[in-house]
């Protein structure tokens, strides 16, 4: 199959949160990388992404937050795009999943699913929160861990060990939208047979071929992904709900029998997020968006992190292939996780590098960061993010070899020929070297430059930029060592013929540079270009242009071309600097670390005849509202039995009011009235204060009947 095209993908980051440098250096960086190369080479590529707005995740957050699903995902999608924007990570589109086309694509694939019969529908129990009246998402029941006792563990992973947890599984489960125990409930879901697809799976993962066609070269793909793709078809694919029970998401199509209350799983829509992304770009550029996803000359490529790689590699082709008419992906380079500073990336723990802060402390430094992770991209096992590192690399690296080099050829320029790329005598000959002349000479380097480049393009067609960015390097060290050696600051009087030969190579290196650099350090090229006095690249096929000139000897700047003045394109940090980011990152853990439990001293003595003042009743909360202008109260109904109690409640920011009435409490029934925000008060909840500030409530055991009295 010949390649016409290219549809990039990079994995939707989660709406939840803001991006780290994790995030960065496993699905855009390296997309970016790619897709500014292929750019570069003249190639038709459209690259999407966007946010992913649902999931039980964005309501646990909104939760927390105490706010709404819809004010969490314009939070977090305004933030994740300025994020990635202001890393220059370039993409056609940065979509999001809220809007509609992207529910009206989603429910198009889930109903031509459901009427194709590509589903099972399933009955199940399920954890059912009664007081809350709703099914319970993996995320919203807590427990016990049953494989290293952490009490905070969530019903799909455990945060403190890292595994992966059913939440059956759980150990004194408890549910987070009320506290109290969930009860196992029937409910039924539509399921992807992806057994039903295992065959064809297992041969066009291991053998590239699909429906007899050669597809893709299984050899071209990551080891580790491969890897990952065998064992789970090893351990055999299993039916897998599309559905969730939930109140925040695409809905399932109201046509569909019981679809009532039911949303598409999230990484069932997520993915189909790709498809109305192309839609929406395709929309506003004159271009039919089926071509990049319906022609089988288009190359279907996914980057992700090696957590999504069952999502991308197995669940999403059975959609497409079970839909009908769509390309699967050629490949799937997903890469490993990054850790930091000796621990693994985390949001919950704030152990990380946040890439809003990067932007705001190192102004101007975008490129500084992608080159350190590119460098230590985990492209197929997990790498380290140290500040000693970024400094090294920022240090030795782009300021003693990439930008010392730069700067040489253009000081040098100017020092001894007025900043004009100086010609020199093709027939001279050359000493101490294998070549007869100059000429000769400059031919074989441009020429070794070609070699270099065609390498360096190799390894980033493999998606292995950090062998790409290595050859970078390397071609600037070239270029240092042959300053070094002629050394034009004592041979420019001795011996000026030799120097203007050296020179004007090293000035057609730079810029070679100023163009193979562009996918990995744009602004850098920005700079480098317009200290040469060349424009900025437009994408437009620069990089074969360059390979065809360099494969025929040719220069690149022409004797005579005037260059602009020189400034440095790197700094050197100093450990000051980097020590303030240590700090900042211990600081910030420990400020997010869970306060140790508080020990409240207890109150004085009092006689039982003190106690026995106190007349407190078994009931139950009827009504829950808001109460205007006051955002810590709640003004609450309870049922006493013998009366109805008005009680306003300080627990506003603690409990929806949604899910109070049915609940059981314990209330100070003779308590003297009081006056609040113009409402009269009967009464007082009781409530147990937990050491974190979080509150439950004190409750009448199983049968304690309303208005009865607790003593
Ligand atoms: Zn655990």
């Amino acid at each position: 199959m010949e390649i016409k095209r290219y549809l990039v993908t990079s994995a939707l980051p989660y709406a939840n949160g803001p991006l780290h440098i994790g995030h960065l250096t496993g699905a855009y960086l390296p997309a970016d990388i790619y897709v500014r190369f292929l750019r570069l080479t003249g190639k038709e590529v459209v690259w999407v992404c966007g946010s992913d707005e649902h999931g039980a995740a964005i309501t646990v957050k909104a939760r927390k937050e105490n706010t709404t699903p819809g004010a969490i995902i314009d939070k977090y999608h305004e933030q994740l795009k300025m994020a990635l924007a202001g890393m220059a990570i370039d993409f056609n589109i940065y979509h999001r999943t809220s809007e509609p086309i992207h529910h009206e694509t989603s429910q198009d694939f889930f109903r031509t699913l459901y009427e194709k019969g590509e589903f099972q529908e399933i009955e199940s129990q399920q954890y059912y929160d009664e007081s809350a009246g709703q099914f319970l998402a993996d995320r919203y029941i807590m427990g016990t861990c049953p494989k290293c006792g952490n009490p905070n563990a969530y019903g799909d992973q455990c945060e403190k060990c890292g595994s992966t947890l059913s939440p059956t599984e759980l150990i004194n489960p408890r549910s987070t939208l009320s506290g109290t125990i969930p009860v196992m409930k029937p409910t039924t879901h539509w399921y992807l047979p992806l057994n039903q697809h295992q065959e064809w799976l297992k041969t066009w993962i291991e053998t590239g071929m699909l429906e007899g066609v050669k597809h893709h070269e299984p050899e071209t793909w990551k080891p580790h992904v491969l890897g990952q793709c065998k064992s789970w078809l090893d351990s055999g694919l299993e039916p897998r709900s599309m559905t969730r029970d939930l109140d925040w998401g695409v809905d399932v199509p109201k046509e569909i029998p019981g679809s009532e209350g039911k949303k598409l799983y999230v990484w069932l829509d997520a993915p189909i997020g790709y498809i109305s992304a192309t839609k929406a770009w395709a929309a506003t550029h004159h271009e039919t968006w089926e071509k990049y996803w319906k022609d089988p000359e288009t190359a279907l490529i996914h980057f992700i992190g090696k957590d999504n790689i069952v999502f991308h590699c197995l669940i999403f082709p059975v959609i497409l292939k079970s839909y009908g008419g769509y390309n699967l992906p050629i490949n799937v380079p997903a890469n490993q996780f990054m850790n930091l500073e000796g621990d693994k990336v985390s949001t919950s723990r704030n152990w990380a590098v946040w890439i809003h802060e990067y932007l705001e402390e190192w102004p101007g430094q975008q490129d500084l960061l992608r080159y350190y992770l590119i460098k230590t991209m985990p492209e197929q096992r997990d790498s380290e993010f140290t500040w000693k590192g970024f400094q090294e690399a920022n240090n030795n690296e782009l300021v003693n070899n990439l930008a010392n080099f730069f700067n040489r050829v253009c000081v040098l320029l100017h020092k001894y020929y007025q900043g004009e790329i100086p010609a020199f005598n093709p027939d001279k000959a050359f000493v101490g070297t294998e070549e007869p002349d100059f000429d000769s000479f400059h031919e074989t380097e441009l020429l070794y430059l070609h070699d270099r480049i065609q390498d360096l393009n190799q390894s980033i067609r493999e998606f292995r930029f950090r062998d790409a960015l290595k050859s970078l390097m390397d071609m600037s060290s070239t270029g240092n060592s042959i300053l070094q050696s002629n050394e034009p600051w004592k041979k420019e009087q001795s011996d000026p013929e030799l120097i203007k030969v050296v020179i004007n190579y090293c000035a057609q290196l730079a810029t070679a540079l100023s163009v193979v650099i562009r996918p990995f350090m744009p602004f850098t090229s920005d700079k480098m270009r317009a200290q040469l006095g060349l424009s900025p690249l437009r994408d437009e096929d620069e990089l074969n242009q360059l390979l065809d000139a360099l494969s025929q000897g040719e220069v690149l700047l022409p004797p005579g071309h005037k260059i602009n003045e020189a400034s440095h394109l790197f700094s050197r940090i100093e450990d000051a600097r980097i020590q303030a980011q240590l700090d900042k990152l211990k600081r910030g853990a420990a400020l997010s670390a869970p306060a140790p439990a508080v020990h409240v001293p207890l109150k004085e003595t009092i006689s039982i005849d003190d106690f026995n003042k106190t007349d407190l009743r078994a009931g139950t909360i009827l009504t829950a509202d808001r109460v205007p202008k006051a955002d810590k109260l709640l003004h609450l109904t309870v049922d006493l039995g013998f009366e109805k109690r008005t009680i306003l409640s300080g627990i506003a920011q603690h409990f929806q009011p949604e899910v109070l009435p049915g609940r059981r409490v314990v209330i100070v029934a003779n308590l003297a009235p009081r006056k609040m925000k113009g409402i009269e008060s009967n009464g007082m909840i009781l409530l147990s204060e937990n050491g974190d500030g979080s509150l439950r409530f004190v409750e009448p055991s199983d049968g304690a009947e309303n208005g009865s009295v607790v003593k």
